[in-house]
């Protein structure tokens, strides 16, 4: 194996080093230098340095030197989709982590109805500043995630189907390119970029800030509600019932289903705790009383373990999918589904139901379609309009599992294949090999994002992580 490379970074130092004698760029060893291990602590995340950006012109500086000096920059807000650095990322060539979080303002305009976010902004924060205006941001499951990294994916939400795709709702992006300019990228300002960043997640470089549409919404109906799997024949009932309703509803109403298998912990419901269950998620924004209305046959399946759907404000929307807030070690593996015929779901009974031996976490279905399905006003380049459904399985990395923990996902995703649509969502695809991240894409736009990185990243400082060249 050839020597790493080893730069001296006392230059790169003494630029981001204040007046007050306090540097941004925190080596191994340094303060600072722990923030970045990610929120997935299954990855290993092990830069040179972590340069603590807290203005364009840091993100610029620090770009311009790696380009000069043939290193490679990779950019980390939550580490919620780390992909992690292999042992050869770090000997091919330095690799200097840019850390958005100390980017992290929020300014909402009412008058507007709009938001611009710096790239250290979680959508928690977000949802927070704009309530007391009775305004929201279209965000996905989890508050704690990024709203840059997830915007750059496109962003599928429990409101997908009422409002589209999150990236829709881009304005404009601050954008440092690969040789350390900072552009304003809108639909008429660098349009090239403005496509190719709503979707092609790092490809193009480093965002610094985000202005998007916030829409008029106070409230919603829904939340989850909890059956115990029992047996084979119960899932099968609850899932076909669940397959069919869903196929059912208008777009003002969104649902997922979930097979889970949570352990006894505090932040679990102790209903849900220790066996598996089947949650059905529910995110309407119709009255109360009509998305109540609408949920009445989902009800009827029987005496829930917990019945969480209601009437909730929207700064409760992560109450929907009630995702792990606290750092751990993830495994994910997910596939778009074209439909979702009753032989799916059978599969999927007998791979992940009472008796199949799963040991993920989560198995999850999303129904998709609505809204999501429409051309955006703006080409994009995102590839999954099409897609009826989302399949996706997520586990926590225990040593007891360990070895068989991923295989068995993948085993998950190869039955669901006569159903799918070939492709992976750019958000749920930190986990993969090259091969399968051009299937996060279409040939074309595969080979349009890979030609735009090659103009505006001649040098390939961005080329590591979740980006498309080649
Ligand atoms: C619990 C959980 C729930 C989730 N729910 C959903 C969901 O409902 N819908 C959905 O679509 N996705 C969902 N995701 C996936 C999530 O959107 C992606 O993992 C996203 O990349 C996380 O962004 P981050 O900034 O928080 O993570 P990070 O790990 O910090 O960033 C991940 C990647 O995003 C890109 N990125 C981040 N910041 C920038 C930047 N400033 N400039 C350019 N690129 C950047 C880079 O490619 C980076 O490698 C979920 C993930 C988790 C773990």
């Amino acid at each position: 194996m050839s020597t790493p490379t080893v730069t001296d970074l006392t230059r790169l130092r003494e630029q981001l080093t204040r007046p007050d004698g306090t540097t941004i760029l925190a080596a191994p060893g340094d303060p600072g230098y722990d923030v970045v291990t990610p929120w997935n602590l299954s990855k290993v995340v092990t830069p040179r340095a972590v340069v603590l950006a807290e203005t364009p012109e840091d993100v610029a500086v620090t770009v311009g030197f790696a380009t000069d000096h043939r290193l490679r920059v990779a950019v980390q807000c939550t580490g919620h989709g780390a992909t992690g650095m292999t042992e050869q990322d770090v000997q091919k060539a330095d690799v200097l982590l840019v850390h958005t979080g100390r980017m992290n303002s929020v300014e909402i305009d009412p008058a507007t109805r709009t938001a611009r976010l710096g790239a250290g902004v979680i959508w928690q924060e977000v949802i927070d500043a704009a309530a007391p205006y009775g305004l929201a941001p279209i965000i996905g499951s989890a508050p704690g995630v990024g709203a840059v990294g997830f915007l750059t994916g496109g962003g599928v939400g429990p409101l997908v189907r009422t409002f589209g795709l999150s990236s829709d709702r881009v304005r404009a992006f601050e954008l440092v390119t690969g040789n350390g300019e900072i552009r304003r990228v809108t639909p008429t300002e660098n349009p090239d970029l403005f496509w190719g960043l709503r979707g092609g997640k790092g490809t193009l470089g480093i965002v610094t800030a985000v202005e998007i549409d916030l829409v008029q919404l106070a409230g919603f109906y829904g939340g989850a509600l909890y059956f115990d799997a029992g047996d084979a024949e119960q899932a099968g009932r609850i899932l076909h019932a669940w397959r069919a309703w869903s196929l059912s509803l208008p777009e003002q109403a969104n649902t997922s289903v979930c097979i889970f298998q949570l352990p006894p912990l505090p932040i679990v419901p102790p209903e849900l705790a220790g066996r598996m269950t089947i949650g059905i998620r529910y995110a309407s924004t119709a009255s109360a009383a009509e998305a109540a209305d609408l949920f009445t046959p989902i009800r009827a399946l029987g005496t829930p373990l917990l019945d969480a759907v209601g009437a909730l404000p929207y700064t409760s929307i992560g109450a929907v999918h009630a995702d792990p807030p606290d750092p751990l070690p993830a495994t994910e593996e997910g596939i778009m589904l074209a439909e979702l015929p009753a032989e799916a779901v059978d599969r999927l009974l007998e791979l992940a139901g009472p008796g199949s031996g799963s040991v993920q976490l989560m198995v999850e279905v999303r129904r998709l379609g609505g809204a999501l399905g429409r051309a955006p006003e703006v080409a994009d380049a995102f590839a999954h309009r099409e897609a009826g459904y989302s399949f996706f399985a997520a586990g926590v990395l225990m040593p007891e599992i360990a070895e068989i923990i991923k295989p068995q996902a993948q085993a998950m995703i190869a039955a669901m294949e006569p159903w799918s649509t070939g492709g992976i969502m750019p958000n749920f695809a930190s986990d993969v090999t090259p091969d399968e991240r051009r299937k996060c894409y279409d040939e074309g736009t595969f080979k349009r994002l890979a030609d735009l990185a090659d103009a505006y990243d001649p040098a390939g400082t961005f080329r590591i992580g979740q980006v498309v060249r080649h």
